[in-house]
């Protein structure tokens, strides 16, 4: 198979990047590198690498990804915490898509913790529209666990709603 670039945008291969963590070659060092790998995850469709990476606290029971939407590029504008010696981070990005026609932006602010030694995805943020220096406009966001989200939404098992 010819090296394609990794979808989440550092210029390396997907072999190089994300890939090693989706094959489990490697775990993410940082929030950021678990994020990009998550956003990868569902450019590639690879719903299970994304359960595997969700806090088990928040995780849906499953996830189904949306074939329609092309994920088209990721932007990272800011991170808080997340490196080797933190156990919380936060990553602000905003992840492009495109599906039935459309393009589509979504800007979040992801929380993750540190699990286990592993970096986890914790929840999110839906940012509106992002201000010019990358701050979400606080006004209007909500709360939402299925970052980088899709397009058109529905999801089977939200957290909560388990019967246990
Ligand atoms: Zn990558």
């Amino acid at each position: 198979m010819p090296p394609t670039r990794c979808p989440c945008g550092t210029g390396l291969t997907y072999a190089e990047c994300c890939g090693r963590l989706h094959d489990g070659t490697a775990t993410a060092g940082t929030a950021e590198q678990l994020m990009r790998s998550r956003y990868s995850a569902f450019a590639v469709g690879d719903p299970a690498y994304l359960l595997a990476t969700w806090d088990p606290a928040t995780r849906p029971r499953s996830l189904e990804l949306d074939p329609a939407v092309r994920w088209t590029g990721l932007e990272v504008l800011a991170t808080t915490g997340g490196g080797p010696f933190d156990v919380e981070g936060t990553v602000t990005f905003r992840a492009h898509a495109r599906a039935r026609g459309a393009d589509h932006l979504q800007a979040e602010r992801s929380r993750f913790r540190r699990a286990e030694g592993r970096w986890v995805y914790l929840d999110g943020e839906v940012g509106r529209p992002l201000t010019a220096s990358g701050t979400p406009a606080p006004a209007g966001r909500r709360r939402r666990s299925g970052a980088p989200g899709r397009p058109a939404p529905p999801r089977r098992g939200t957290p909560g709603s388990g019967g246990r």
